[in-house]
């Protein structure tokens, strides 16, 4: 196979033995002389993989008791609109640190009133915002705890008074978390977790059943809990590929394990672009960096040459470094399973470049 980098944002990287895995249980699942997307949802073996990728979850995060496991369809995207319908009754706090948060808000307003209490608006979100006080009176506070498109990451679990929710579509197990500290963690599988098609999501059963409006059987977490995840077909390939995904962090050494890899690489590059690098320059305030997507850009001196630069790294192997067009530049994305060698790679690429 051609020897690439992948730096793509998502769907992204995921460690191979996890789709050789995956790719095996298509063509032969546990030599039943069946594929993966053969059998029934309901049969033993799929409840198997269910089971096990639940308890994966529970356990990798340290899931406390109370809190349920889901695994839904419709992204991440669905899941602004769901969180709504289930916990809006009047007023929710949102975070306003990126385009996916403003898009969790827009969907919220369909439900109750939306107050932005913190936002990076003013200087195209390249920090993250300062989170003050947190109002008493709304149904829950919304964070986005890492911002995929502008390379800005919370990184840390806050204290709130009310019920905390937090897409961490692009962090999740990127580091442990105190789940305890969340009412829910939701987000799309497709960037630290597994392939596209499936959403997990991390909910607190007791946050449940209080608003006053009718829900829609499907977008009900209740309905999902009551049937662990199994009321209607799941994505059971996405499902299939989660597990071996989280398998191999498991057997990497779990979060502690990813985190202290994740920091490796997010050094190795930042400190290239701070310390050493007099054409590119990173884009995100320092104190808000992202472990998980790095965007930098080209000096305005040397603004002229970021095409030029593309052109080599493609041809020395980088793939999707092209940062978002709301950025522009680059963005390399160092999910889990991108090996140091990759950012080791695109450093001595960028190097070589300069000289
Ligand atoms: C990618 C992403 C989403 C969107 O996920 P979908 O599964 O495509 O709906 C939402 N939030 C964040 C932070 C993301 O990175």
């Amino acid at each position: 196979m051609k020897q690439v980098h992948n730096f793509n944002a998502g769907p992204c990287i995921l460690p191979r033995v996890a789709i050789e895995n995956t790719a095996q249980a298509l063509l032969d699942l546990n030599g039943s002389g069946l594929s993966l997307i053969e059998i029934s949802h309901r049969s033993k073996d799929f409840e198997a993989i269910n089971n096990e990728c639940i308890a994966l979850w529970k356990e990798l995060l340290g899931i406390p008791e109370g809190y349920h496991v889901l695994f839904l369809g419709g992204g991440a995207s669905l899941q602004f609109c769901m969180l709504a319908y289930n916990l809006l009754s009047t007023k929710a706090a949102y975070v306003e640190s990126g385009v996916w948060a403003k898009k969790a808000a827009k969907e919220a307003k369909l439900f109750g009133e939306v107050k932005v209490i913190a936002s990076s608006s003013d200087k195209n979100f390249s920090y993250y915002p300062a989170i003050g006080d947190i109002p008493q009176d709304v149904d829950y506070l919304h964070i986005t705890t890492n911002n995929t498109i502008y390379g800005t990451e919370l990184r840390r679990d806050i204290d709130s008074p009310v019920p905390l929710v937090a897409d961490m579509s692009s962090d999740i197990m990127s580091r442990p978390v105190d789940v305890s500290k969340y009412a829910m963690i939701y987000g799309g599988a497709q960037k630290n977790v597994g392939p596209a098609g499936v959403a997990f999501v991390i909910v607190k059963e007791a946050l449940l059943g209080k608003v006053q409006r009718q829900i829609p059987t499907m977008l009900d977490y209740r309905t999902h809990i009551a049937e662990k995840s199994l009321f209607n077909t799941p994505p059971v390939f996405a499902i299939y590929a989660m597990r071996e995904t989280l398998r191999w962090i498991k057997a990497q050494g779990g979060l502690q394990a990813m985190a202290e890899l994740n920091q490796k690489k997010a050094d190795l590059l930042y400190s290239y672009l701070d310390n050493e690098s007099k054409m590119f320059v990173g884009t995100a305030d320092k104190a808000s960096r992202s472990l998980m997507n790095i965007c930098f850009v080209m000096t305005e001196q040397h603004k002229g040459k970021e095409e030029e630069f593309m052109n080599v790294a493609k041809a020395a192997g980088m793939v999707g470094i092209k940062g978002h067009r709301s950025v522009g530049g680059f963005r390399a994305s160092t999910y889990n399973a991108l090996p140091l060698s990759s950012v080791q790679a695109l450093v001595d690429c960028m190097r070589k470049f300069e000289q």
